[in-house]
């Protein structure tokens, strides 16, 4: 197979690679290097109007696709991004900084995303309600809700998107897509994929450009009917005010505040390996990273002692380079907000066990860091860290484990570690998260439902339960039978 040039600095719309309609375009750095990759378009509420337009106009030929040939395509899609995985691994680790081998990962998530709702396409049941009338027939069936906007974040630039792309495709629906400007390249590589896989003009969309007009368009207009959005809790709160005036569906996965519980009765050394993954994957900038560690009084300074020797092993660096196990920030906000949490809970009585500096590999960079004796009175114990920073707190009884977890207003992911199994379900069980890694820090899979309860986020991504969001509920009674 002939390689695809996937680095595109033009939007996609209708088929076509495009400039902004002001000309205006924006630089994409390497959050490792500072080196200028590229520029990307600088769209505007124009961009994304015709993006729309494109989406709209293209969705009654895709809907009216059988689910087999929108699944075939979607296929394609996926055996595309698996035969262009390394480079857009490569892509991915420059604009976005983290380790080769996860940006690998990601791309392979991409994939599975695809393939799994290439599946389910044809998957999309219906009911026959057993009619209360003897001449009429009670049908359900389900239809693509229309045009989705979607709107993606820097910190997974492909597969966040995929798991976008995937259920709104397969369902019917034609989309106009939004990437962080951090990160635009992962996302325009989806237009090149597509136009390869022969997905119809118009059906996929993606537009760069000033995130305020674009999401101003796509909550407004009323030819979009949905919203997808990752991202953080205080966009997600405007997008869903924006998009109540035309009452657009809405899926949101926002912020996180992972609470990770180890037991006096955990497995230690698997604790120890769970708590370096859901904490340092993405130099700990994702939604499910773990944010605040508990750990009973009678295993805290055993925790403490092998967690530090497995931190102290951990490879800072170019994300490029072989072996590096931890990248920069995204970038030097993102490193300021990072110092700012940790000087404040050195100030409230931190002990900083190591780390708590900037990393000398480069300017967006800080040391794997841990801090003892952390509390509630530290701000890392209500924000979201997004760096790799491990405060550990502890406690003593179940109970006031549980009540710590849950004392926030997020509840995306959570984790705990134990070898009870009765604890296992009674803690489980009593944890407000939509996601729980009982013994598992690592739990994010295409086959199972993503998404939070209370401020974390509305809908689930992933499995089967991810496509009913791109779906309408038509019910149909047919009388004078
Ligand atoms: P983060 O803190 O991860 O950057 P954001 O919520 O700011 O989280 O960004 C997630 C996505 O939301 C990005 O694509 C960003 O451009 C977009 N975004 C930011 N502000 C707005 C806005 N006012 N309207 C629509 N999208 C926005």
């Amino acid at each position: 197979m002939t390689k695809l040039d996937l680095l595109r600095s033009a939007n996609f719309i209708n088929g076509e690679w495009v400039p902004a309609a002001s000309g205006a375009s924006f630089e994409v750095t390497n959050p490792a290097t500072g080196e200028i990759i590229g520029t990307a378009p600088n769209g505007g509420a124009a961009d994304a109007r015709r993006a729309i337009d494109a989406a709209s106009a293209a969705f009654p030929a895709w809907r009216a696709k059988t689910a087999a040939e929108r699944a075939n395509l979607l296929r394609r899609l996926h055996d595309l991004i698996l035969a262009h995985q390394d480079e857009l691994a490569l892509l991915l680790t420059r604009e976005q900084g983290k380790p080769l081998a996860e940006a690998k990962g990601e791309v392979g998530m991409s994939a599975a995303y695809i393939l799994w709702f290439a599946e389910e396409a044809r998957r999309v049941y219906g009911d026959i309600i057993p009619s209360p009338w003897p001449d009429r027939r009670l049908l359900v069936t389900k239809q693509p809700v229309g045009v989705v906007g979607a709107i993606t974040p820097w910190n997974f630039p492909s597969s966040m998107l995929a798991r976008k792309i995937g259920p709104a495709l397969a369902a019917g629906c034609t989309i106009v897509a939004k990437p962080a400007a951090q990160t635009p390249y992962s996302a325009l590589a989806y237009g090149v994929l597509a136009e390869a896989a022969g997905i119809p003009k118009g059906v996929l969309n993606i537009v760069t450009g000033d995130a305020k007009q674009i999401g101003g368009e796509l909550t407004s207009s009323s030819k979009v009917a949905k919203i997808s959005f990752t991202g953080s809790t205080a966009v997600g709160k405007l997008l869903l005010r924006q998009g109540a005036e035309t009452v657009k569906k809405m899926s949101m996965e926002l912020g996180g505040n992972a609470p990770f519980l180890i037991f006096d009765d955990a497995d230690l050394e698997r604790a120890v390996s769970g708590a370096v993954a859901a904490k340092f994957r993405n130099a700990g900038q994702t939604c499910v990273c773990t944010n605040r560690f508990y750990v009973q009084a009678g295993i805290y300074d055993s925790f403490l002692e092998e967690f530090d020797a497995a931190v102290a092993a951990l490879r800072v660096g170019n994300g490029s380079e072989e072996g590096t196990q931890i990248g920069p920030l995204i970038d030097s906000s993102a490193l300021a907000k990072v110092e700012d949490l940790v000087g404040d809970a050195r100030e409230h009585g931190g002990r900083i066990v190591r780390g708590g500096e900037r990393h000398t590999a480069g300017e967006n960079f800080y040391a794997p860091t841990i801090i003892a004796e952390a509390s509630t009175r530290m701000r890392l114990a209500r924000e979201e860290i997004f760096g790799p920073v491990a405060p550990i707190f502890r406690f003593d009884t179940e109970d006031e484990a549980i009540a710590a977890a849950n004392n926030t207003e997020y509840g995306l992911a959570c984790y705990f570690y134990t070898q009870d199994l009765a604890r296992a379900f009674r803690v489980s069980e009593a944890l407000d998260y939509g996601i729980v890694g009982v013994n598992d820090g690592l739990v994010t899979t295409e086959v199972a439902p993503f998404g939070g309860f209370k401020e974390s986020g509305v809908g689930r991504e992933g499995s089967r339960y991810g496509i009913e969001d791109y779906l309408e509920i038509k019910y149909v009674s047919l009388g004078g039978l």
